[in-house]
C-alpha cells in the first residue's frame, strides 16, 4: 500500500504540515503552562506577604496598645480601681483580647479581667509557676506563648506577657499578661482575603500545627503539616496537587508561617485550555491538509500513472502506444520526450530488423559462396591432379627418347659408332648433347615436382650414413668448382650420428640443388657445405660468396619457374624449379628452409630436417 507514489506523497505532505504544527503547539502549551505556574506562584507569594504583614501589624497593634497602657498611662502607678478601669476599657474596646491580667513580681495576680465572666478577689491566684510569667521575668522582654485552645473561651489563644519595670528601681515590678483570641486574627486577616476556587491561605506555627484556616475543623483537629523548604509545586494540606508559597512572621520568640496554596489544575487551567485548543486546531488542520494533499497528489500523480501504463504497453511490445502530451508544462514536456523516445525506439527496432534480414541474406550468400568455392576447389584439385598426371606421363614419354638422343650423341662423340666427323659436325653434336642434357634435367625436375604435388612422393626410411652421404655430395658436386676461382669447403660436425633413417635420394636432391645454385651464382671466393646435428635435427647449410639475393626476391624465388629477374635468367640460365623442389621435399620431411643473404656478398641457405637415429628406430 505504501509502495505507491500517491500514498508516499500523501504521508510525506501530511507529516511535513503536521510536524511544525505539533511542535509549535507543544512548545506553546509547555511555555504557557510554565509561565502560568510562575505567575501563580508570584501571586501566592504576594498574598502570603500581604497576610504576614497584616499578621505582624495585628500583633504590633496589640503590643502598642498594651505599652501605651503601661508607659503612657503608667498602669502600675495608678490606683487599683483606676488600673482595673483602664484594663476594662481596653478589653471592652478591643475584641481581640480574651483576658487581661496584671501580675505582681512575685507571681500573684493583682487584677484579672476575663471577657464574659466576673472575677472576684477570691478568684485571683498565683501565676508563679506558669511559663507566661516565668519567661517574661527571666528574659525581661515581651514573650509570646504558643497557640493553645481554651475551653472557656472556646477559642485558640496566644498569650503576650510584657514585663513592667519600676521607674525608680529599674526592677521588674509587674507582668501584664494579655490573652489574645486567635479567631479574631482569622476573622481580621484570612476571611478578608478574596480567595477564588482552588485557593487557600492558612497559618502554621513552629511545631507545624495549623493554627488558622478557613475550615475550623482542620484547626480543631490540630492538623500537623510538614512545610516544604521553598515555594513550588507540592502535595498540599488536603492532599491535592498544589502550587505553594510561604512567608514567616517572627513574633519575638514565636515563629508563625503563612502558607498560600492554589491547586495546580486551577493555576494552569488556561494552559490546559490552550492545549485542548491546539489539539483541536491540529486535528482540523490535519483533516484539511489531508484532503488538500490527497486532491493535489491525485492530480499530480495521475499523468505519471498514465505514462507508466503506456510504458508497460510498450514493454509488452505495443510500440504504437503514445503518452498524453496535455496537462502541466512539465508533464507535457515529459509526454513529448517520452513519445519522441518511443518513436526513436520504434525506428531503431525497424532498422535492427532490417539489418537482421540483411545479415541473414548475407549469410545465405556466404554459404552459397562457400559451396561454390568448395566445388571450385574440388575442380581445381582435380585439374591439378590431371595436370600432374599429364605432365608426368608426358615427361616420362619425353625422357625415353631424350635419353636415347643423349646416349647416342655421346656414343657418336666418342667415335664409337665408327664414323668420322669433321670439326663442324662435332660442334653440332656437342650442342645436341648439351641441349639434350638440359632437357633431360628439366624433365627430371618436372617429374620430381609433379610427383610431389600429386602426393606420390614416397619417402624411403632406410639407414643412411650421413658422413658417407656428404662425401658422395663432395665428390659429385666438387667438379662444379673446376675452372672457377672458387674454394669448396665441406665441414661435417663430429657429433653426427653414424646412421640415420631417411631418404638419401631426397636429401641428395636438396644438397644438389642448393650447391649447384651456389656454384652457379658465385664467380670467385668460397662455397661452404656445413652439415651438423642437434636436437634431433640435421642441418644442411650451403653458403656462398656470390651475387646475393635482393630482399624483395626472397619471397618468390621458392615459387615454381620464378627467378630473381630476366637478366639472371639470360646470364645464368636455369628453369626456376630447383628451390621449389628443395622447399617441397623439405616440407614433406617436416623440415624448414631458411635464407639469409646480402646483395653482392653472398647467400646462406639452411635446411633443417628432423631425423631418426638408430636408437630411436630401435
Ligand atoms: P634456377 O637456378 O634453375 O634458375 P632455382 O629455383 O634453383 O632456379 O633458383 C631460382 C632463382 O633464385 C635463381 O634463378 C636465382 O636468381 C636465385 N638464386 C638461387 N640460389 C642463389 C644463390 N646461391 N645466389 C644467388 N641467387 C640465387
Amino acid at each position: 500500500m505504501f509502495n505507491s507514489m500517491r500514498a508516499r506523497l500523501t504521508i510525506m505532505f501530511v507529516i511535513l504540515t503536521l510536524t511544525p504544527l505539533v511542535i509549535v503547539s507543544v512548545l506553546i502549551a509547555r511555555e504557557g503552562r510554565s509561565n502560568l505556574q510562575q505567575q501563580s506562584i508570584d501571586l501566592q507569594e504576594q498574598v502570603v506577604q500581604q497576610t504576614s504583614i497584616s499578621l505582624e501589624s495585628f500583633f504590633a497593634e496589640r503590643e502598642n496598645e498594651l505599652s501605651v497602657l503601661i508607659n503612657v498611662y503608667g498602669l502600675t502607678s495608678l490606683d487599683p480601681q483606676v488600673q482595673r478601669d483602664a484594663l476594662l476599657t481596653l478589653l471592652t474596646k478591643q475584641p481581640a483580647y480574651y483576658e487581661l491580667t496584671l501580675v505582681n513580681s512575685n507571681g500573684q495576680e493583682a487584677i484579672r479581667l476575663t471577657r464574659g465572666s466576673v472575677v472576684t478577689t477570691n478568684d485571683l491566684r498565683s501565676r508563679k509557676g506558669e511559663p507566661s510569667f516565668q519567661s517574661a521575668i527571666e528574659t525581661a522582654s515581651i514573650n509570646y506563648s504558643p497557640v493553645y485552645f481554651n475551653e472557656d473561651a472556646r477559642d485558640r489563644l496566644i498569650t503576650i506577657s510584657i514585663p513592667i519595670e519600676d521607674l525608680f528601681t529599674g526592677e521588674i515590678s509587674h507582668v501584664l499578661i494579655a490573652e489574645v483570641r486567635f479567631q479574631n486574627v482569622e476573622e481580621s486577616l484570612l476571611r478578608k482575603l478574596d480567595l477564588t476556587e482552588g485557593e487557600d491561605v492558612y497559618i502554621v506555627d513552629n511545631m507545624g500545627v495549623v493554627i488558622a484556616h478557613r475550615n475550623p475543623n482542620l484547626v480543631l483537629k490540630q492538623t500537623i503539616f510538614r512545610l516544604p523548604k521553598s515555594q513550588g509545586r507540592y502535595t498540599g494540606l488536603t492532599g491535592g496537587d498544589v502550587l505553594m508559597a510561604m512567608d514567616t512572621v517572627q513574633l519575638e520568640n514565636l515563629k508563625l508561617t503563612v502558607v498560600a496554596e492554589k491547586t495546580f489544575a486551577t493555576a494552569t487551567s488556561l494552559a490546559s485550555d490552550l492545549t485542548q485548543l491546539a489539539t483541536i486546531v491540529t486535528l482540523v488542520s490535519l483533516a484539511i491538509s489531508g484532503l488538500v494533499v490527497i486532491f493535489v497528489v491525485s492530480r499530480s500523480v495521475k499523468p505519471i500513472t498514465k505514462i507508466s501504463r503506456v510504458a508497460q504497453a510498450i514493454q509488452a511490445g505495443d510500440l504504437s502506444a503514445r503518452a498524453d502530451e496535455q496537462g502541466s508544462r512539465e508533464m507535457s514536456t515529459l509526454g513529448r520526450t517520452f513519445n519522441g523516445m518511443t518513436a526513436q525506439l520504434q525506428q531503431t527496432l525497424l532498422g535492427l530488423q532490417d539489418n537482421v534480414r540483411k545479415l541473414e541474406e548475407a549469410n545465405e550468400q556466404r554459404e552459397k559462396l562457400i559451396k561454390d568455392l568448395q566445388a571450385a576447389k574440388r575442380l581445381a584439385e582435380e585439374n591439378s591432379r590431371l595436370k600432374s598426371e599429364f605432365l608426368s606421363t608426358m615427361s616420362h614419354e619425353l625422357r625415353t627418347p631424350m635419353n636415347a638422343i643423349e646416349g647416342f650423341t655421346g656414343i657418336m662423340l666418342k667415335h664409337m659408332a665408327g664414323v668420322e666427323y669433321n670439326e663442324k659436325a662435332e660442334r653440332y653434336l656437342k650442342k645436341v648433347q648439351s641441349n639434350s642434357q638440359r632437357l633431360l634435367h628439366l624433365i627430371n625436375d618436372f617429374l620430381d615436382l609433379s610427383r610431389i604435388e600429386s602426393g606420390r612422393l614416397e619417402l624411403a626410411n632406410l639407414p643412411v650414413s650421413p658422413v658417407e652421404m656428404v662425401k658422395r655430395w663432395e665428390y659429385e658436386l666438387g667438379v662444379l668448382a673446376e675452372g672457377k676461382d672458387i674454394t669448396f669447403k665441406v665441414s661435417v660436425a663430429p657429433n653426427l650420428p653414424e646412421t640415420i633413417y631417411g631418404d638419401e635420394e631426397a636429401l641428395t636432391k636438396i644438397a644438389r640443388n642448393l650447391l649447384s645454385n651456389a656454384f652457379k651464382f658465385t664467380s670467385e671466393g668460397q662455397v661452404t657445405l656445413n652439415v651438423e646435428c642437434h636436437d634431433h635435427q640435421m642441418s644442411i647449410q650451403v653458403a656462398d660468396t656470390g651475387i646475393g639475393i635482393p630482399p624483395h626476391a626472397r619471397e618468390y624465388i621458392f615459387d615454381e619457374f620464378r627467378q630473381v629477374d630476366q637478366t639472371s635468367r639470360r646470364k645464368y640460365g636455369g628453369t626456376g624449379l630447383g628451390l621449389a623442389i628443395v622447399q617441397k621435399i623439405t616440407r614433406a620431411m617436416g623440415g624448414t628452409v631458411n635464407l639469409e643473404s646480402e646483395l653482392g656478398k653472398g647467400s646462406t641457405f639452411t635446411v633443417a630436417i628432423p631425423i631418426q637415429t638408430e636408437q630411436a628406430q630401435a
